[in-house]
C-alpha cells in the first residue's frame, strides 16, 4: 500500500529534489551576497555560484552560458520572448505565428499584441495534437517577424516537429521560439540541434524551485535582439533587470544538473510506469481514449478520456490521488481545455479525462493504487449514468 495521498501531477510542478534543497540552504545564510555587489566577498560568491548555475542550465540544452537569462520562470520567459522579440524591431510591420495548443503564457501576450495592431495567426493542430509542417508553411507571410511552437504540451504531452519548424523559418529569416518547460529535463534538447532561436525553461517543472527560470537567446549567426520588458539596474546584460534569486538559480542549476545526469535512467523508469499505467487502465476499462498522439509525448504523461460518465464526479472521486482534469474549474462550471478543444475533443468527453503526470518519485505501488481506484471509480461513475 502506498502513502497517500499520491501526487500524479507533475506537469503541474514537481517536488524540490532534496540534493537540490541541500545546494540552495548556504545561498540563504552565509552566502547571502547581492550577485551584483563587486567590491566585497559576499558579492563575489553570489556571483560565481550564479555562473556555475549558468553553466550547468545551459549544458542541459547544449547552449553557451552566455545565451542563457534568468528570469522568474517560463511564464516570464514566454513573455520576454514573444513581446521582446516584436518590440525589438518596431520599423516593421510584424506578424507572429503560434499555435491553438499553446500555454497561456504564450497566448496571452499574442493576444496582446494583436490589440496593440500586431497580427497573430494561430495555427491548430492535427488530432493527434502535432502541427502539421504544411499548416506552420502556409500561415507564414514576408511580413512573419516570429514563430512561436512549444516543444511539449503541457496537458497532452504532445512532441511538436520543432527541427522541422525551424527548417521552415531558418530558410526564411524568420525568428523560432520554443516553450520547452515540460521538455525540458525530460527528453534530451539540444538549442543546435532543433536550430531555435529561443527557449524558455522553468525549474520547478524538473525538480528545482518555483519562482526562477531562464530564456536561451541564440548570440550568433544571427545575434537576436530581444528588448527587455523589465527595466531597472540592468541585470542580465540588461534584458531583465532585478536582483538575482540567488537560492533559486543555485537550485535551478543543481536540478538541471541532475536531469542531465539521470534523464536516461528516470526515463526509462518512468516510461515503463506509464506504460503500465495505460495498460492496466486499458485492461480494466472499456472506452479508455488516449487524447493526443500516444508515440510523439512525453515518457511521463498520460492523459486518457473515458465516454459514457459525468466528469465533474471523477475528481471529487478521487480524493486521495492529485491528478489533473481536462477541465478548468472557472466558477461554478467546469471549463474543458483550450487543448482538448483544439484536438476536436468534444465538451463533455473533455470533461470526463485525467491527465496523469509521472515524476522522479513516482513508484510501481502507486502506479498499481491508481489502476485499480480509477477504474472501480469509473466502473461506479458508468452505473449512475442513465444508458441510452
Ligand atoms: C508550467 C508551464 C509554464 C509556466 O511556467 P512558470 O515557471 O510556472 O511560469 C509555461 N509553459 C508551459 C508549457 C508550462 O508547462
Amino acid at each position: 500500500m502506498p502513502t497517500l495521498p499520491i501526487y500524479l501531477d507533475h506537469h503541474a510542478t514537481t517536488p524540490v529534489d532534496p540534493r537540490v534543497v541541500e545546494s540552495m540552504l548556504p545561498f540563504f545564510s552565509t552566502s547571502f551576497g547581492n550577485a551584483s555587489s563587486k567590491h566585497h566577498s559576499f558579492g563575489w560568491s553570489a556571483r560565481d555560484a550564479v555562473a556555475i548555475a549558468r553553466r550547468q542550465v545551459a549544458e542541459l540544452v547544449g547552449a553557451d552560458p552566455r545565451e542563457i537569462f534568468f528570469t522568474s520562470g517560463a511564464t516570464e520567459s514566454n513573455n520576454l520572448a514573444v513581446r521582446g522579440i516584436v518590440t525589438a524591431d518596431t520599423d516593421r510591420v510584424s506578424h507572429v505565428v503560434t499555435i491553438t495548443t499553446e500555454h497561456h503564457a504564450v497566448l496571452d501576450p499574442c493576444r496582446r499584441l494583436e490589440q496593440e495592431g500586431i497580427e497573430v495567426t494561430y495555427v491548430s493542430p492535427k488530432k493527434d495534437g502535432i502541427c502539421a509542417l504544411l499548416d506552420i508553411e502556409r500561415a507564414l507571410a514576408p511580413q512573419t517577424r516570429l514563430v512561436s511552437v512549444m516543444t511539449a504540451n503541457n496537458e497532452i504531452g504532445v512532441l511538436q516537429p520543432i527541427d522541422r519548424i525551424s527548417e521552415l523559418t531558418r530558410s526564411r529569416g524568420i525568428l523560432f521560439h520554443t516553450d520547452a518547460a515540460q521538455a525540458a529535463g525530460k527528453v534530451p534538447i539540444d538549442v543546435k540541434k532543433l536550430g531555435v532561436d529561443l527557449m524558455s525553461l522553468t525549474a520547478h517543472k524538473m525538480c528545482g524551485p518555483k519562482g526562477v527560470g531562464a530564456l536561451y537567446i541564440r548570440r550568433t549567426r544571427p545575434r537576436v535582439e530581444v528588448s527587455p520588458i523589465i527595466e531597472g539596474g540592468g541585470h542580465e546584460q540588461g534584458l531583465r533587470s532585478g536582483t538575482l534569486n540567488v537560492p533559486g538559480i543555485v537550485g535551478f542549476g543543481t536540478a538541471a544538473e541532475l536531469s542531465r545526469l539521470e534523464m536516461k535512467q528516470d526515463t526509462v523508469r518512468i516510461r515503463r510506469l506509464r506504460d503500465r499505467l495505460y495498460s492496466g487502465l486499458l485492461g480494466r476499462i472499456n472506452g479508455v481514449k488516449v487524447n493526443g498522439s500516444l508515440a510523439e509525448r512525453l515518457p511521463h504523461n498520460l492523459n486518457v478520456s473515458f465516454d459514457g460518465l459525468e466528469g465533474e464526479s471523477l475528481l471529487v472521486g478521487l480524493d486521495d490521488i492529485a491528478v489533473s482534469s481536462g477541465a478548468a474549474c472557472t466558477s461554478a462550471t467546469l471549463e474543458p481545455s483550450h487543448v482538448l478543444r483544439a484536438l476536436g475533443v468534444n465538451d463533455h468527453l473533455a470533461r470526463a479525462s485525467l491527465r496523469f503526470g509521472l515524476g522522479r518519485t513516482t513508484t510501481e505501488a502507486e502506479i498499481d493504487y491508481t489502476i485499480e481506484k480509477v477504474s472501480s471509480l469509473v466502473a461506479r461513475l458508468r452505473e449512475l449514468v442513465p444508458h441510452v
